[in-house]
């Protein structure tokens, strides 16, 4: 009898288990790397970090066969491979390349003791061309070393020569002993274009950066570029890379065709609008920054929804409102589904001399959709704290969702504005209830109602 109950209970454990088992497999992320599945140590994950999607460096690094070291105390990543050196260290948006220092997206984390940092660091700093599949949850990195065939024996190999790079009137023209076609990617904020070598040196050519370093053009005359830079990018096979850093660009075209052995790239750039005026009126400027929008569509909800959908609803209710204050002169960033960057928004913001910066999110943390509530952002200003204070208070009162306090975050939009700036995260759309909580028109209608009666009460109105 005792048995049989025993067994009863086993059996119901397994029915419970197994399917979460199955469920859980089934949406691991896969990282591919030159057509080849990367085996991830079991505790090993791609993670999604507010919409950044976050890969394991060593796992990457150490498969590229590049030397990768961990200092526990200081909490960098050294990661070596012939005369190229990065440093990344956990918690701080700046890595080293070489001797420069460049800008992340987001900080390295780390998670279940592995560093993971955002796949766009991957492309541009260790030159992989980085695929995404949202659906599948497939990472494709492709090595550009990988796709000329490359001989065993290195000395066998057609080492092309670079003789002269030169910019003019939006064209980079590349002379070249032999034909190449570089691998070219593009990437925003700020916006630049990357080209990359196979199998190139620098030649006979007035100033080559020896080993790690950087040359630059000068470009003083083209209000459009900021920096054209060049470097050896990896040594064996060698890799020339030049980066185009443009300024003040909302998007860029390009053309690259070869003539008479020269590389040439004609670029056509669509300038930033001219801001908007300023508004002298006496009236207190808001802007409404909903999240996301267009090629963003932020993170995915638990029922498969985009954020920048939900951000764009809640800014819309927002709107209708502001828009009936006599004291208020509101600007959106969008109305629509389509994508400024962060950089523009910022941008826009501090050209109108705005009072005051809302910025609308929602959260998510798919490894743990049971985690819930409101959280409101301000970056390190006092006057952007007490804004986010007196908004959060009234968002917790009308929705009702777990309080998880007013935080001090590193994020572009509230760093780099000039006036009292807050981000809002509404609630976890990753959490079924909430999600479908901050999907209702009430409850949307009661937060915008919060999100400007706190913004009044910040403005005195
Ligand atoms: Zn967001």
């Amino acid at each position: 009898m005792k048995k049989s109950i025993l067994m009863l209970l086993f059996s119901a454990l397994l029915l419970f288990l197994i399917p979460m088992h199955t469920h859980a497999a089934s949406n691991q992320t896969k990282i591919i790397l030159d057509g080849q599945e990367l085996s991830l140590p079991d505790d090993v994950e791609v993670v999604n970090v507010r919409n950044n999607i976050m890969i394991p460096i060593r796992v990457v690094a150490e498969n590229l066969k590049f030397n990768v070291k961990w200092d526990q105390e200081t909490q960098n990543v050294n990661i070596q491979q012939g005369s190229n050196a990065l440093q990344l260290t956990v918690g701080k948006e700046q890595a080293k390349v070489q001797n420069n220092t460049v800008k992340l997206n987001i900080a390295p984390q780390m998670i279940k003791n592995t560093v993971v940092v955002p796949i766009r660091f991957v492309s541009e700093e260790m030159g992989l061309r980085v695929g995404w599949s949202n659906k599948d949850k497939i990472v494709t990195l492709t090595s550009s070393t990988s796709l000329p065939s490359t001989p065993a024996n290195g000395s066998d190999e057609i080492t092309n020569l670079v003789h002269d790079i030169n910019y003019a009137n939006n064209q980079l023209v590349v002379s070249l002993d032999h034909e190449v076609t570089p691998i070219i990617t593009t990437l925003k904020n700020p916006e630049r274009i990357i080209l990359d070598f196979p199998s190139t040196n620098f030649g006979n050519m007035g100033q080559v950066p020896s080993g790690g370093a950087i040359g630059k053009l000068d470009t003083s005359d083209f209000p459009n570029v900021t920096e054209v830079r060049y470097s050896l990018f990896k040594n064996d096979p060698a890799q020339v890379r030049i980066v185009i850093e443009l300024n003040n660009v909302n998007s860029v075209n390009y053309t690259p065709q070869t003539i008479a052995g020269k590389f040439i790239l004609d670029l056509s750039m669509v300038n930033d609008p001219a801001p908007p005026t300023p508004v002298n009126s006496g009236k207190k400027i808001v802007v409404i920054d909903p999240g996301h929008g267009g090629s963003d569509p932020g993170t995915i909800s638990f029922t498969k929804k985009p954020e920048k959908h939900f951000a764009l609803a809640l800014g819309l209710k927002v709107q209708a409102l502001l828009e009936k204050e006599p004291d208020i002169e509101l600007i959106m960033t969008r109305e629509t589904d389509i994508y400024p960057t962060r950089s523009e928004r910022v941008k826009l913001a501090n050209d109108l001399k705005a009072d005051v910066f809302v910025s609308i999110h929602g959260n998510s943390v798919t490894s743990a959709p049971q985690v819930s509530g409101t959280e409101t952002f301000y970056y390190q200003r006092e006057s952007s704290k007490e804004l986010a204070n007196i908004i959060h208070k009234k968002l917790i009162k009308a929705l009702g969702f777990k309080d998880r306090g007013v935080k001090n975050g590193n994020y572009q939009v509230i760093r780099e504005t000039t006036m009292s700036a807050v981000l809002l995260e509404i609630g976890f759309l990753s959490n079924k209830l909430e999600e479908e909580a901050m999907m209702s028109e009430t409850n949307q209608n009661k937060a915008a109602q919060a999100i400007v009666d706190g913004i009044k009460e910040y403005l005195k109105l």
